[in-house]
This record gives C-alpha cells, sequence and structure tokens, in this order.
C-alpha cells in the first residue's frame, strides 16, 4: 500500500479504488473518476495528477482494484432469460467484464456478495414529481411553501427514489423549476440522487390541468402566461416551449387534456388546439427537446399522437385508434397505473380531495389498468412510469406488480424499466443494460422477481455510477 495512493483532492476520495492504477489506465482513471468541475482544471493540475498516477505505479506495481459483485441471479436488462452465479466486474463508474461463476477476489479487489439475490440495471422511472408528494392539504401548501422548502423537500424524495433503486428519472412538471437546480446538484456530487430529466414547469392553457391558479379564489388568480407554464396560441407556446429551453429543461411536458388532481371539473377534455400542438412540437425540435403530453380523454391524446409527441402519459381512455396511431408513430406509453390506483383508494375517503376532484378520482383511477392491458396486447410501447408525488417517493418500484396483474410477464416489466428506459431517452449507449463499457448503475432485490414480482419493492442493494448507496447486508448469503 502505497501512502501517496489516495490524493486528498475530493474527486480522487470518493472513489471506490484502493490503491493501485494500471498504466493504461491513467487516462481513463482520469477521465472516469474525476468529477465534472475537474475536468477544468489547468495545465498545472494535471500535471500534478500525472505526476501522482506516475508515483502510485511505481510504489504499487500494475494490478487494478475492482470491485466484484457475485450475482446469485443476474437479469441484464437486454436477454429474455436470468442467468445464475455470475460475476460483475466493476471498475470506477463503469462495468468492466460481465464474468461467469464466482471470479475469486485479486488482493486489492472489493467484493460484494449477492449471491442470494437478483442483480439488475438501476430502474428508471419516467414519470415523477420529486418537490412534492399529495397529501390532503396539497392545495394549501401551495401558499405557505418557498421556494427554499420545495428544493429541500426535492432532495428528500430524490434520495427516496434512488435508495429504492431508481437511478434514473424523469420529471415531468415541477415548481420553480427546483428539478433542473437538483440536477446539476446531483451531477456535481452534491446531493444523493438519481440522475434527472427535467421538464421543469408544465405547459396548459388558460384553466388547463397544469395552470397553476386553478381552483384559487378570483382576487389571488391572476393572468399566468408563458413564463407560468400558460399558454394560449401558437406564438404563446413558441414563447413558453423557449422559456423551458431557457431554463434549462431536457423535455416539454404538456396537458393535453384535462387532469385528475386539478380543480376544474373536467378530467378529460382536449385543452390544446391543432395549432397550439404543433407550435409546442416544432420548436420544442428546434431546441433538440421532446415532448411527453399528460393525456386522459380521447380526443385530446389522438391529437397529441398526431402532432408527434414521444409519450403519452396515463393514456386512460385510450382507445384503438390511438393504439394504433400509437404503434404507427412509435409513441410511447407511460401507464401510471401506480397513480390511478392510489387515487381510487383516496377517493374512498371523506375529504381527502375536494369535491370537484373526488368523482373525477373515483371514475378514472380504476381504468388505467385495463387500459394498460389493453395496450400492452396490442404492442403499444410501452415504458415504465409511476407518477410518484401523487403516490410517495420512494415506492416506485408498486407499479411492477400493477403491470403484471395487467398482464405484462415480470421480465418485460423490468425490461421497461432498465433498457427499454434507456432507449426512450437515448441513453442506451451508456444505461439500461448489464454489458461490459456500461456505466455502472446496478440495483439487487432479495429472491426472484421472475416468481415473485412484488420482491422489486425491497431493492437492497443500490450502485450509481461505481458508487455504492447502499448495500444491506444479511446473515445468510445461501444461493437463491
Ligand atoms: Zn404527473
Amino acid at each position: 500500500m502505497c501512502a501517496a495512493s489516495t490524493p486528498a483532492r475530493a474527486g480522487f476520495a470518493t472513489s471506490s479504488h484502493s490503491s493501485c492504477i494500471v498504466p493504461t489506465g491513467v487516462t481513463r482513471y482520469n477521465a472516469l473518476l474525476l468529477p465534472k468541475r475537474t475536468k477544468t482544471w489547468g495545465h498545472k493540475h494535471m500535471k500534478f495528477v500525472t505526476s501522482l498516477a506516475v508515483g502510485v505505479l511505481l510504489c504499487s506495481g500494475i494490478t487494478s482494484a475492482d470491485t466484484l459483485i457475485h450475482a446469485g441471479r443476474l437479469i441484464d436488462g437486454k436477454s429474455d432469460v436470468a442467468v445464475t452465479e455470475m460475476t460483475i466486474r466493476v471498475d470506477g463508474s463503469a462495468i468492466k467484464a460481465i464474468e461467469r461463476g464466482y471470479t475469486a477476489a485479486g488482493a486489492d479487489d472489493n467484493v460484494i456478495e449477492l449471491k442470494s439475490h437478483t442483480v439488475m440495471p438501476g430502474l428508471m422511472d419516467m414519470h415523477v414529481h420529486l418537490t412534492a408528494e399529495y397529501t390532503r392539504d396539497y392545495r394549501l401548501n401551495k401558499f405557505i411553501t418557498n421556494e427554499a422548502d420545495y428544493a429541500f423537500d426535492a432532495a428528500k424524495n430524490a434520495k427516496k427514489t434512488l435508495n429504492a433503486g431508481f437511478t434514473v428519472v424523469r420529471n415531468l412538471g415541477d415548481t420553480f423549476n427546483v428539478t433542473v437546480a437538483l440536477r446539476k446538484a446531483i451531477e456535481d456530487g452534491d446531493v444523493a440522487g438519481p440522475r434527472i430529466f427535467s421538464a421543469a414547469k408544465s405547459l396548459a392553457t388558460t384553466g388547463g390541468h397544469a395552470d397553476p391558479t386553478n381552483g384559487w379564489a378570483n382576487h389571488l388568480m391572476g393572468d399566468p402566461g408563458p413564463k407560468q407554464g400558460v399558454i394560449n396560441g401558437p406564438d404563446d407556446a413558441r414563447k413558453a416551449v423557449r422559456q423551458r429551453y431557457k431554463d434549462g429543461a431536457d423535455w416539454i411536458k404538456i396537458t393535453a387534456t384535462g387532469g385528475v388532481l386539478s380543480v376544474a371539473k373536467s378530467g378529460l377534455n382536449p385543452q390544446f388546439t391543432d395549432e397550439e400542438l404543433k407550435a409546442v412540437i416544432d420548436t420544442a425540435s428546434d431546441y433538440g427537446l421532446r415532448v411527453a403530453a399528460h393525456a386522459h380523454g380521447t380526443e385530446g391524446m389522438k391529437r397529441a399522437v398526431i402532432a408527434g409527441v414521444a409519450s403519452i402519459e396515463h393514456g386512460t381512455f385510450m382507445d384503438e385508434e390511438v393504439m394504433r396511431l400509437m404503434k404507427k408513430k412509435g409513441t410511447y406509453y407511460v401507464p401510471t397505473i401506480l397513480a390511478g390506483d392510489w387515487i381510487a383508494e383516496k377517493a374512498r375517503i371523506d375529504g381527502f380531495f375536494p369535491d370537484l376532484v373526488r368523482p373525477k378520482a373515483a371514475a378514472i383511477g380504476p381504468v388505467i389498468k385495463s387500459t394498460f392491458a389493453a395496450a400492452y396486447k396490442a404492442g403499444v410501447p410501452i415504458v415504465f412510469g409511476t407518477d410518484s408525488g401523487v403516490s410517495a417517493h420512494g415506492d416506485n418500484a408498486q407499479e411492477f406488480a400493477l403491470m403484471v396483474e395487467g398482464g405484462m410477464p415480470p421480465m418485460v416489466a423490468i425490461k421497461s424499466a432498465t433498457s427499454v428506459a434507456a432507449k426512450f431517452l437515448r441513453i442506451d449507449d451508456t444505461h439500461g443494460t448489464l454489458e461490459s463499457g456500461k456505466q455502472a448503475d446496478i440495483v439487487a432485490v432479495p429472491g426472484n422477481p421472475l416468481d415473485d414480482i412484488t420482491v422489486m419493492e425491497r431493492v437492497n442493494f443500490v450502485m450509481k455510477a461505481g458508487e455504492i448507496i447502499r448495500y444491506d447486508q444479511y446473515p445468510s448469503q445461501n444461493s437463491p
């Protein structure tokens, strides 16, 4: 062990490497382990790093310290079958190799024993709202919650989400653009959380599902515009999309129809004209952004699919024509069955929802599961998403059991949250499967989710970019 082997700089201190660096690995080591901001170091710093690395080589030989994960069962996110007794070799932030059997550790290697577990790629949720969680007091909270309060809540919810095994999320609608700031804080390593793709504040039309002043007293309502996410006409639509680009959004979210939880009469009516949809999608495409459309009612959903949105969220009253259109255009369906289930359950409690919301919740909630079943049967592309923030953050994996109840085989459900989600987000070159060269986002559950899908709700090992986030060890490590 060489005294000079662990540089005091923060970027190195968090590395899982212990002491040694392979000669050819010097460049790769720098690239993989230096946090983003250190890439802007001057020449002098790089010289310091290089001479330090050479010093390490001289004193500790040429072996490299890897982390070996002994996986009792491995689901790689790509293949249709699981394999047993495998080793995942992790080097820095990346998967270096997948090896058959339990590879014996070298002197400097770390071993993680997950022989009684099923190990799989980090999970991805395509529909969350990290800034909030719906409660009975949800409406009043808007008037007593400050920007910083939202930010701290979002950081807490991000941590819960990551601990539940979700290493990537798409945040579809937030308050004060908090998830854009949170995305940066997570990228910089200041806060623990999943990688975030953020739509910042959603877009609605006046009185529409994401009009932030719905249900307020008239004297407080004002007249929110494109900056606040409310558009009327193509000019407003273009301005609102450009504003989100300026705010740092990765996606655009629109509320193409009414919604369940907004204080408005209909959850189904179409809320964007064809001209408005075209303006949103054309402008978004100019800026390299794609559009996600919240939709319950058939007409608004159909308009959004024809206009070219990338995904339909909830899709409650999706009919055969819409399914056909989605298949043809490659539009993904994000079911959020969990949100429907949760809402239907809460609608039974007196006073939980405002009077205008309760009947919508009771009527719309239970329909989503049967829509999901029909859409899966029809071959609509489906990607995993929960609408967490309606239900509690950290409960995201409950969606898997609901998908399986809706007729989707467990392996297909797991893929919808791994390789399919990565492809949908266009990060499949680095994420979504366990393969050499991919980022080491790895989770494990005790037991076999192909036999009992509910074990997905008991993730107890999480690694993100090679860093161990949680590793709950159990006395027994028997083979599964
Ligand atoms: Zn939502």
